[in-house]
């Protein structure tokens, strides 16, 4: 598929002209980062990784009724999306206290919350994501209308039941994630879709029985085995099979990846 300029180029992937107006293709990287840039490596295979677990659950979603930017998977590494403008907030959603939330308010990590929890913060890494109020959103208009503030936490709910039954399911609790949502215009109108990804780069995923973490945390604490765990996670979603090549290491075996550093 013909892909066009260079829109736009983030920490883990980058952003084509589509080759229709209001398309783009997503690119997923290999490179890792945490801590606003500070940590950085390549972790190889994790963009592919990502992809197809983002594509899988995109997909279960827009069958829910929630709409996203996800056109259709393209390769590996590659999706085609709608181009949409993205909202400058990041809404985290917490079902268990851990990472900067017990760091903040001191609460014990690992205390389950009694219903989930969305935050706000606001997309700019020059001030480190920093955390708003739903007042900041409608002050400084990043979202004008209180009615569509409301209609997105509705979405950061209603997907994050979804999630958390389908990753239950396969025995994984849903610690917390992070969505971006963006407008696109669709059949004439503004429409708020969801955006970016939705993966173990973006999620925390505990495994039910050991508590072991399928997520970006190895990375971000250095506990090792960062790609097997990805593959963990895409595997127990039927996404990838034993049998393939991106799924032959498993947990506990020596690293066959690589992880190099950026900087
Ligand atoms: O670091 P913190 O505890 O606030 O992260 C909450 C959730 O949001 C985690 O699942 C993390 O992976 C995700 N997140 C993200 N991108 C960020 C910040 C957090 O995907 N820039």
């Amino acid at each position: 598929m013909h892909k066009g300029k260079k829109l736009y180029e983030g920490k883990t992937k980058i952003l084509y002209e589509g080759p229709e107006q209001g398309t783009a293709i997503q690119h997923f990287k290999d490179d890792a980062t945490a801590f606003n840039n500070l940590k950085k490596a390549s972790v190889e295979g994790k963009g592919v990784l990502n992809n197809r677990i983002s594509e899988h659950i995109l997909k279960n979603l827009n069958q829910i009724g929630i709409k996203t930017h996800l056109i259709k998977r393209l390769n590996m590494r590659e999706q085609l999306v709608r181009l949409a403008e993205i909202i400058p907030v990041k809404f985290i959603v917490r079902n268990i206290a851990t990472g900067s939330l017990t760091k903040k308010l001191g609460i014990p990590d690992g205390t389950i919350l009694s219903k989930p929890l969305i935050e706000y913060s606001y997309k700019n890494d020059d001030l480190g994501d920093p955390l708003v109020a739903r007042e900041h959103i409608l002050e400084f208009q990043w979202i004008k209308k209180e009615s569509e503030l409301d209609f997105i936490n509705n979405c950061c709910l209603r997907i994050n039941d979804f999630m958390q039954g389908m990753f239950r399911g396969v025995g994984i609790k849903l610690v917390d994630f992070k969505l971006e949502f963006g407008r696109a215009n669709i059949d004439g109108k503004n429409t708020i879709i969801l955006a970016d990804e939705i993966s173990p780069d973006t999620c925390r995923l505990w495994d039910v029985a050991s508590e072991k973490k399928l997520d970006k945390d190895r990375f971000r604490k250095d506990l090792g085995n960062i790609i097997q765990a990805y593959q963990e996670v895409a595997r127990r979603l039927g996404i990838i099979h034993e049998e393939s090549n991106i799924s032959t290491v498993k947990f506990g075996k020596p690293q066959a990846v690589t992880i190099k550093k950026i900087k």
